[in-house]
């Protein structure tokens, strides 16, 4: 009998690759190494292509494609291409179509294909093993993409493409060093099940565990220990928020290979306008964040009057910036473009121009660091509140 409970058939392909490869190197892949043993030159190449399929994945098909987040040249975009095909997570054109869906709709169980509201397991790897009508292709959001001809021949040649990177290439490097079961088990199969772990956890524990000092509005979650495995996505609570910025961890202390990639790329000439977020839109987005949760836990609870009221003064404030900020930056603008036609302009003219740009960019500079101030402020306000809470209670 069939209900409104029922679920969509299996997907048999994806069945097989991801439960049944997992199955597969759990079993062999500890057999082999009682039998023979793996040595350092195996391990060393699988940690290899372990980077080099998850950072296509992150730098390419996530940043590049799906994002925008910066240029590439021809070269990086082919290696990316290969690369990320190897990683065995369908091809460009259907990954970046299901992540801007994701982005679009997130937590949507109805439009976002990985839902993180369908559960950890539907999130991580359950949404791939049914045919569930959220992965039925719609390729209107990837118009762009279906014009990048290296797009277009990627996605046609996928699977000629994936076969050869996860098994050609391991066959050729285990002929090379004379133990191809080994080297297929450890570069192959191992390599595989692992990346495709560690880059489903960025849709799966990304969205359940960690902290979110950017936005509330969705589940997405900063981890830094989730960055470490992930390439540098485990700040997924920024990345949503500012999706289209090249870094996800913003602060240079923050474990993100991927920036680094894209940034050591555009010195060697082979990635350009690289975009990052401004740091007052970043303070201002920490701010507001902090502001409606101390005005949650302020309403409702018991609290003095004269709290409230210190909170709405650095609101006030807070907005005044915004708007001061938002009023120098459309000025700013306005002097650029006039700096443009009046190229001719008198050298004195010229000058004062110049150092009336200056004087606007120390305002801002200014203004963001009042912003850092009050963030420091509202941290205090926040701790006198659980302080006078404590008491109350
Ligand atoms: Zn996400
Ligand atoms: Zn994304």
């Amino acid at each position: 009998m069939t209900n409104n409970t029922t679920k969509p058939p299996l997907n048999m392909v994806n069945v097989v690759i991801f439960v049944g490869f997992p199955i597969a190197a759990l079993i062999l892949v500890p057999f082999w190494g009682m039998y023979q043993g793996y040595d350092s030159f195996q391990w060393l190449w699988a940690l290899a292509f372990l980077y080099l399929n998850g950072m296509s994945i992150t730098g390419g098909y996530h940043r590049l494609w799906a994002h925008k987040s910066y240029e590439a040249s021809p070269a990086l975009k082919w290696f990316f291409a290969f690369w990320g095909a190897g990683a065995l997570q369908n091809s460009i054109l259907i990954w970046a179509s299901d992540h801007r869906r994701h982005h679009r709709d997130v937590d949507d169980n109805e439009l976002d294909p990985y839902s993180a509201g369908r559960g950890l397991w539907f999130s991580h790897i359950g949404w791939m093993l049914r045919e569930y009508n959220t992965n039925d292709p719609d390729f209107s959001n990837v118009r762009d993409l279906q014009r990048d001809p290296i797009v277009k021949w990627q996605d046609k040649h996928y699977v000629a493409l994936t076969t050869f990177m996860n098994l050609g290439l391991p066959l050729l490097l285990g002929i090379w060093h004379g133990d191809i079961i080994g080297t297929v088990l450890l570069v192959g199969l191992l390599r595989l099940v692992v990346n495709h772990h560690v880059t489903f956890f960025i849709n799966s524990l990304a969205h359940y565990w960690g902290s979110r000092p950017y936005t509330e509005s969705n589940s997405a979650r900063d981890n830094g220990f989730l960055a470490f495995l992930t390439y540098g996505e485990g700040y997924h609570n920024y990345h949503h928020i500012f999706q289209s910025d090249y870094r996800n961890g913003i602060r240079w202390w923050q474990w993100d290979p991927t920036k680094w990639m894209i940034a050591l790329c555009a010195r060697a000439g082979l990635a350009s306008e690289l975009k990052r977020v401004s740091n007052f839109k970043v303070q201002r987005a920490i701010l507001d964040t902090t502001f409606d949760r101390a005005r949650t836990k302020l309403e409702g609870a018991m609290h003095s009057e004269s709290l409230s009221e210190m909170l709405e003064r650095e609101y006030q404030l807070f907005t005044e910036s915004i708007n001061q900020w938002t009023a120098l930056q459309a000025g700013r603008y306005e002097r650029t473009k006039g700096q443009l036609s009046d190229a001719l302009y008198e050298h004195k003219q010229h000058l004062h121009q110049k150092w009336e740009v200056a004087a606007l960019v120390n305002k801002l500079k200014t203004l963001e660091y009042g912003l850092k101030m009050q963030r420091k402020r509202l941290t205090l306000l926040m701790e006198q509140v659980h302080f006078h809470q404590a008491q109350m209670a």
